[in-house]
């Protein structure tokens, strides 16, 4: 009975076709899937939409992720406040 191997073969040919296409990643900008190796603009797909990016940075459209050090008294007090009624759960 030799009539799996052909079918073993198939598995993994399929699964480095599966590999190469992780490569593949979307554009942030338009969305458009583009391939991440050999791409200069990267994960753009293009320098039109590279420089769309930037040009959002600089209008300050994009929100700036919060800083943990940037946390209020407040904040700190709430994660104390649940971290203790977990440990009064136990
Ligand atoms: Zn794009």
């Amino acid at each position: 009975m030799t009539s799996n191997a052909g079918g073993i073969q198939y598995f993994y040919g399929n699964l480095s076709l599966a590999t190469k296409f992780m490569t593949v990643v979307k554009c942030p900008i338009c969305g458009r899937e583009t391939e991440f190796e050999n791409n200069e603009f990267r994960p753009f797909c293009s320098e039109r939409c590279k420089i769309l990016d930037l040009g959002s940075w600089a209008d300050e459209s994009y929100a700036l992720p919060a800083e943990a050090g940037e946390l209020t008294e407040a904040d700190w007090e709430t994660i104390e406040k649940v971290l203790g009624d977990n440990q009064e759960d136990s």
